[in-house]
């Protein structure tokens, strides 16, 4: 039985549901932090309510690494805490979503066996906080070795490799999968609803305002709590109730770019040092392969889609001869960018890259509770802490969360070589045939992606707009950038014969796709 769609009323019905229910909760923001409250909460019977101001996962939920990672490299820095608590997750969200928390090889290229040592002490501290089975403990290559399961990779000077085990997985998905989750126990979303205001009853926040993006109608949404999962927004949230708000953030950004695989034919997961000493990953996914991240401190102005400089790319592409023995990669390889911000807690003193990836809640003098920083990976966990201050201050024991339950689509199916089987199953997990059920013909010839998963991202995954399916629900702006442009011609297409949209709106959706495109890549022209 397929579970039930994000959107299972009209949007003006939502609205309406919206105005006249009172909630237990409002959640503010529609990435990963808000979609695990929402699923937790609406799992242990209280009524939910989430608002997202733009599509959800717009935000930093659809940038990362995708990595579901305990973040190896907190152990240097002592974060012993996080590192565990984020190391045993990596089960935990296989567990709900196998499809979107794949197990890969992680491969930390070393020039000598005292690098390997070193190299093992951390991981064997890193497996045995992380509660990792023996089947999957790390393994040791040495020269003919490391070239069987990664033949580009310089054995000269890396003789040899540490591979530990970490979890792939897709961002924007897990939102949808984990909202969807909530939905099924009864929460209400909706996206293209901005915040605007808090709503007051004498001391304490009674809910919030909104205004619907698409036609202005203003809308009041009253509730016991108030939890604000704003992520990099979140101290204009906080500030509707108190300014300046409690917690200050600190906006890093972070840059990864697309190139196609044949060009760069990495097998693994490859961990390669950069000039300055961070670590970046080299991350193959289908028909790409990915190379993240930067970690600069953000003050521009466009948080939701800030721009990818020359210099982000050539920082990336700088250690990439050093490791592999490939023609060397040029601006000009980079078909497709992303670049994120991340919401970290303003450390005095500290430099991006050195502050803490950990989470903090805190709750403001009308009893706002907001969530700052934190990880992808955490979002279950740090959701069940969330509940722990919601039911406080609901005044009421709450019962059991849902733990690890499957959400929707995660119900474990088998791996299988055929290319368009891989991608779906990897989007939609046991979800794919269901998808393929809407329609099995491809959308354009020689791309691996499906008419279906059009009517499904409007039907299922509520979808509003062509970027929401080209960006967040497909993928195919930075896992299929090879076809993305006649992908998008396609998909627009099949959204306007369904959504109605007359030949303005369709040109005018197509025209905003196509200006993202352009300007992940406008870096090229700068230089
Ligand atoms: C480059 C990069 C790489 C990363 N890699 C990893 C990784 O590999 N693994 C990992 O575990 N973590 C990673 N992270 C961290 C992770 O992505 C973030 O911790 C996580 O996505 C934050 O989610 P969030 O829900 O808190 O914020 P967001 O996803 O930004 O969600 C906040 C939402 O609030 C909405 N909003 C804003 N204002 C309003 C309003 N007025 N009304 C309603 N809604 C509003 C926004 O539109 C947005 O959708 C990475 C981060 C970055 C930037």
């Amino acid at each position: 039985m397929t579970a039930p769609s994000l959107t299972p009323t009209t949007r003006d019905e939502r609205l309406d549901l919206l105005e006249a229910d009172r909630f237990d909760l409002i959640i503010v923001g529609g990435g990963i932090t808000g979609a695990g409250v929402a699923r937790d909460a609406a799992a242990r019977g209280l009524t939910v309510a989430l608002l997202e101001a733009d599509d959800f996962a717009a935000g930093t939920s659809s940038r990362s690494s995708k990595l579901i990672h305990g973040g190896l490299r907190y152990l240097a820095s002592g974060e012993i805490d996080l590192v565990r608590k984020t190391a045993r997750e990596r089960t935990a969200v296989h567990a709900m979503a196998p499809h979107l928390a794949e197990p890969c090889w992680m491969v930390v290229p070393a020039r000598n066996w005292a690098s390997v040592t070193k190299f093992r002490a951390g991981i064997g501290t890193y497996e045995k906080l992380g509660g990792v089975e023996d089947a999957d403990r790390h393994e040791v290559w040495k020269g003919d070795e490391v070239t069987a399961h990664e033949p580009h990779l310089r054995t000269d000077p890396y003789d040899y490799a540490v591979a530990y085990r970490e979890y792939l997985t897709d961002d924007a998905r897990l939102v949808l999968a984990t909202l969807r989750a909530a939905t099924l126990s009864g929460a209400v979303a909706a996206n293209r609803l901005p915040v605007v205001d808090a709503i007051r009853e004498g001391d304490r926040i009674d809910g919030v305002q909104a205004r619907c993006a698409i036609t202005g109608r203003e809308v009041a949404v009253r509730s016991d709590v108030v939890v604000n999962a704003a992520g990099p927004w979140v101290e204009g949230i906080a500030r509707m109730e108190q300014d300046p708000p409690a917690s200050r953030l600190h906006l890093s950004k972070g840059v990864h770019i697309v190139i196609p695989r044949e060009r760069f034919p990495a097998n693994h997961l490859v961990i390669a040092n950069t000039e300055d000493k961070r670590s970046i990953f080299v991350i193959p996914r289908g028909d790409i392969v990915y190379i993240g991240t930067t970690d600069t401190t953000y003050s521009g102005d466009r948080p939701l889609w800030p721009e990818i400089t020359r210099e982000d790319v050539d920082y990336l592409l700088a250690p990439m001869d050093r490791y592999f023995d490939i023609e060397p990669l040029t601006a000009d390889d980079v078909i497709a960018a992303w670049a994120g911000v991340r919401p970290l807690i303003a450390q005095e003193g500290k430099e991006a890259k050195e502050m803490s990836r950990k989470d903090e809640v805190t709750t403001g003098p009308g009893g706002m509770i907001s969530i700052a920083g934190g990880k992808l990976t955490g979002f279950r966990k740090l959701a069940e802490d969330v509940m722990d201050v919601v039911a406080k201050q609901l005044g009421r024991r709450l019962p059991e969360g849902p733990g690890t339950a499957p959400v929707p689509g995660g119900q474990p199916v088998a791996a299988t070589d055929d290319r368009q089987a891989t991608r779906l199953r990897r989007l939609y997990g046991s979800e794919s045939d269901a998808v393929l059920a809407l329609g099995a013909e491809p959308l354009v010839p020689g791309a691996p992606v499906v008419v279906g998963e059009v009517d499904w991202a409007i039907d299922m995954e509520a979808a509003l707009t062509l970027v929401d399916v080209v960006y967040r629900r497909t993928r195919v702006a930075w896992y299929v950038p090879q076809h993305r442009d006649e992908l998008a011609v396609a998909m627009g297409q099949r959204m306007a014969d369904r959504l109605g949209w007359t030949d303005h709106e369709h040109a005018q959706q197509l025209a905003e796709v196509r200006t993202l495109f352009a300007d992940e890549l406008a870096f090229k022209e700068a230089s």
